[in-house]
């Protein structure tokens, strides 16, 4: 068993520098609110709206902009915009579901890039070596306490990141689990 750093990741969402001068005009440039522990990723204090059938969730916007637009949300916030889930690994928008994105200058129709993401593990390469594990490996980790559960399914993403496992705001909340609580690897 290794011991690692849970991070909880709240619905939000990644812009791409198109959509972004569209939603909040040409040019703008994102405000931080936060700094994340993946290096150079923060959050913004903007925040857009996604909007399926008169259903609107707030999201924030994780900055810096990216190559594609993609929406990370829970599995609750699909039920919620009665969308199919589309269960994907980060970058993978092939074939996902799309919503309306509402920002403060205009609205954009998304055609893909709705996620709930997989369980994930970033991790960098020096440590992913001591540990025997290979990119897009999938291992199985286990909290502790009354709530414990095992959470299969765990994706290796290996890079230059900080070593932390992601789950999303349901996973956490069902296991007992909150932001910066261990986890532990079942390798
Ligand atoms: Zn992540």
């Amino acid at each position: 068993m290794k011991k690692v750093i849970l991070e909880v990741s709240a619905r939000h969402l990644h812009l791409s520098e198109k959509d972004l001068f569209v939603l909040f005009g040409k040019n703008y440039v994102l405000h931080k609110k936060k700094d994340l522990s993946q290096k150079g990723e923060f959050a913004a204090q903007e925040t857009v709206d996604v909007v399926h059938k008169n259903k609107v969730l707030s999201c924030r916007i994780v900055g810096p902009t990216r190559k594609q637009t993609q929406v990370e949300l829970s599995a609750t916030d699909f039920k919620f915009l009665e969308l199919p889930t589309s269960l994907r690994l980060s970058g993978d928008l092939k074939n996902t579901g799309g919503a309306v994105l509402v920002g403060p200058k205009a609205k954009i129709k998304l055609k893909q890039g709705l996620i709930l993401a997989k369980r994930h593990l970033h991790i960098d390469p020096k440590t992913a070596q001591k540990w025997n594990l290979k990119n897009g490996q999938s291992i199985s980790a286990v909290n502790r306490g009354e709530r414990a559960v095992v959470f299969k399914n765990v994706i290796v993403r290996i890079g230059d990141f900080s070593t932390r496992l992601h789950l999303d705001t349901d996973e956490a909340n069902a296991s007992g689990l909150k932001n910066n609580d261990f986890i532990y690897l079942d390798i």
